[in-house]
């Protein structure tokens, strides 16, 4: 499966600076967190001749989702969340807009509602969903191969904000230790900033010490 930042690479906006992925297999492809604009991501996928199948979010935070119904619209494409933030679409206190004093957004309701677990086929590949609770109650990972999609659970040398009014520490910890045991070989691609290693993130991200067992 081809994994590509288009926030980094083909985005003619900003967003709210969290990470925008195209993930290609075949003549398929899934939009992960539609952070930038709606045109942005919809050329990257004509210009790889990929279908739309899929509008998946990583959980129900603003910075993640600006385009999403910009982007359903023009793709018919189903919108995936985690049953837990699922609320996060239709009230911006939950995805945090008026936390954080921008203009309250709301979104149409998601079409799936994920618990963790599900395989999305994708062109001749597929997606896992895995369950990753703590920065909000519905945050979620996604396996593609090799690779893992960390959403804000995971960071290269940090961790996601567990400060905000639905986010667990104990939690995040706990589901950093099973990311860290279950998929140690992992490429990963955080929901901000560049990809890393998970290994590396075991020997050194200084806010999950004692949670891998590489030391
Ligand atoms: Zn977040
Ligand atoms: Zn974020």
């Amino acid at each position: 499966m081809k994994i590509r930042n288009l926030t980094l690479s083909e985005s003619t906006s900003f967003g709210y600076s969290s990470n925008c992925f195209l993930l290609c297999s075949g003549d398929e492809c899934a939009v992960v967190d539609p952070s930038i604009e709606c045109d942005d991501i919809l050329s990257a996928a004509a210009l790889r001749d990929c279908r739309i199948k899929y509008i998946i979010l990583t959980h129900g935070h603003f910075d993640h989702m600006h385009a999403l119904d910009a982007l359903k619209k023009a793709t018919g494409a189903p919108v995936y969340i985690h049953k837990n933030d699922a609320k996060c679409l239709t009230d911006p206190a939950f995805s945090l807009y008026s936390y954080f004093g921008y203009p309250e957004t709301v979104f149409d309701a998601a079409d799936v509602l994920l618990e963790g677990g599900e395989v999305l086929p994708l062109g001749d590949e597929s997606i896992s969903v895995i369950y990753t609770p703590g920065h909000t109650p519905g945050c979620i990972c996604l396996l593609c191969g090799e690779s893992m999609l960390t959403g804000d659970t995971l960071f290269d040398m940090s961790v996601g904000r567990y400060d905000f009014p639905r986010s667990d520490g104990v939690k995040l910890r706990e589901s950093i230790k099973m990311l860290y045991n279950d998929y140690p070989k992992v490429k990963i691609y955080p929901g901000h900033g560049g990809a890393s290693y998970m290994e590396l993130q075991i020997k050194k991200n200084p806010f999950t010490r004692g949670l891998g067992k590489a030391d």
